[in-house]
């Protein structure tokens, strides 16, 4: 049984899940294809109360779903709640704005007669989630498809099947159908036979480069649409002219929110050479200043990280960074308590040949960089593989903006903290990946744009 349960704050099993049967597999493919069908002939207002519901059953049980994340993936209570409460403001905002964001359009055109587009659902999606964000990440696929008219099977990480299940329940208990989502305990064979399945027609992931190419191959081979939401090591870019103190309150949030564990966690922080001692020694004193403890605690600051995997392979990626000449700023010591918790780390002096320049680190380490120019921000932000998001501080947002729409990233945030919402599109460039969720772009990503001209 490959889906359990394990808190990383006690390292308790909490529960073991039994794997998907082929019959499960069978009975959700049928359930959510009938849908399709009906979904087909009803318009998105239909679903629209459906979704608003959802969004309130959420918000009313939000201290439960919390505690099922809290303890799926260890993440800090508080923390979670806003996680709920996202959810929620993604449903309503989609539920609000879905059937006008859906609306034909028509086209001007010289061919004889009127142009117009119909936005059609196109069938069942699958859906691949991972474990950081447990409902934010099936939300932000789930709402905008959902007004669409595309019923998903979802299969999330192998480490949150009570946040998989729990969300599913929310469905379940709303008056949506019940195959507006199924979620099945399958494993990446299963995901390959139903992306081949005819009645599926997009596959949605988000996860590592490593799963992302596995299961773009799957789509690819199988011609089927496809959206990749890929890892970033986002950077954080302070420009010579930025408040040093408002810079600072920022940063050291940004990169431990979650425990560290964000596709948009800044990563590298790019600092003008003027800024650059005071940046460090600020960012060492807020590190210095979080508390490691129960994730349910309102006093804990720092959550442990979701497995002992995750927390070995973070661990090895740090040495590997030193024994390649990193120098270590502060933190990598262990911290005596049962989780798998990580000491806030600040790492310089990182060359290009040091694996910790191009790797991605998934946790709460943080990798400081010295340049003498915008150009030299820019160029070293950009010498990346991966192009997922970014934050640029400057005290002329003017300019701030010109550095950022220099940036090579799908998101870029001037003089604050990158923030998800609905209206805001959603993914990156690069081996970020490809595609957009939510917000008017993303809500197209799985719809048939169909022309129709009559003369
Ligand atoms: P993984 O890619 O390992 O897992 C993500 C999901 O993909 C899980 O459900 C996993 O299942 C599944 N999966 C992985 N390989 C396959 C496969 N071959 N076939 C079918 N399913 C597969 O990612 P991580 O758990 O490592 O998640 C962290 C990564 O996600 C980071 O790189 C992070 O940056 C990125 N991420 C990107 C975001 C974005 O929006 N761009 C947002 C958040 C995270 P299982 O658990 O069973 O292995």
């Amino acid at each position: 049984m490959a889906y359990k349960t394990v808190n990383p704050f006690t390292n308790e099993v909490v529960k073991t899940y039994p794997d998907a049967t082929s019959e499960q597999v069978e009975n959700a493919l049928q359930a959510t294809h009938k849908l399709f069908k009906q979904w087909e002939l009803e318009g998105p207002e239909t679903r629209a109360d459906q979704l608003h519901e959802i969004a309130r059953l959420m918000r009313e049980d939000s201290d439960h779903l919390a505690e099922v994340m809290v303890t799926d993936m260890g993440k800090l209570f508080r923390e979670a709640k806003g996680e709920v409460e996202l959810c929620a403001i993604i449903a309503d905002y989609f539920a609000d704005h879905g059937a006008d964001l859906l609306k034909p359009t028509t086209i001007d055109t010289i061919a004889t007669g009127t142009a117009k587009v119909l936005k059609h659902p196109t069938g069942v999606l699958m859906m691949v989630e991972p474990w950081n964000f447990p409902y934010y990440q099936i939300m932000r696929v789930f709402a905008p498809n959902f007004m669409v008219g595309n019923p998903m099977i979802l299969k999330h990480a192998s480490n949150t099947p009570g946040s998989a299940v729990a969300f599913e329940n929310v469905v379940k208990q709303s008056s949506a159908p019940d195959a507006s989502l199924i979620n099945l305990f399958v494993n990446y064979d299963q995901v390959s036979d139903i992306i081949a399945d005819p009645r599926v027609q997009g596959v949605a992931l988000t996860g590592s480069e490593r799963g992302g190419r596995s299961v773009a191959t799957e789509a690819g081979k199988n011609l089927k649409k496809n959206t990749m939401e890929l890892g970033g090591t986002d950077a954080f870019i302070v420009l010579d002219d930025t408040d040093i103190d408002t810079v600072s309150e920022i940063a050291w949030r940004a990169r431990l929110y979650n425990a560290g564990q964000v596709c948009t966690s800044s990563k590298r922080f790019i600092v003008a050479d003027n800024l650059y001692d005071q940046f460090v020694a600020k960012l060492k004193e807020n590190f210095a200043s979080v508390k490691p403890g129960d994730p349910m605690a309102a006093n804990t600051t720092l959550a442990p990280m979701n497995t002992k995997r995750a927390k070995d392979k973070l661990q090895s990626q740090v040495d590997e960074a030193i024994a390649s000449g990193a120098t270590l700023v502060y933190g990598n010591e262990p911290i005596d308590l049962p989780g798998q918790f990580f000491q806030p780390t600040i790492l310089t002096d990182i060359k290009p040949d040091n694996p910790a320049y191009s790797e991605e680190m998934f946790g709460p380490v943080a990798e400081v960089y010295k340049v003498h120019s915008d150009q030299e921000a820019i160029d070293l932000a950009n010498d990346s593989q991966l192009g997922l998001g970014g934050i640029v501080f400057s005290g002329n947002p003017k300019r701030g903006e010109k550095v950022a729409a220099q940036i090579e990233t799908g998101m870029v945030f001037v003089n604050n903290f990158m923030v998800s919402l609905p209206e805001l599109p959603f993914g990156g460039v690069k081996e970020s990946g490809y595609g957009r969720e939510m917000s008017a772009i993303g809500i197209n990503a799985f719809v048939n744009e169909q022309l129709i001209v009559t003369a």
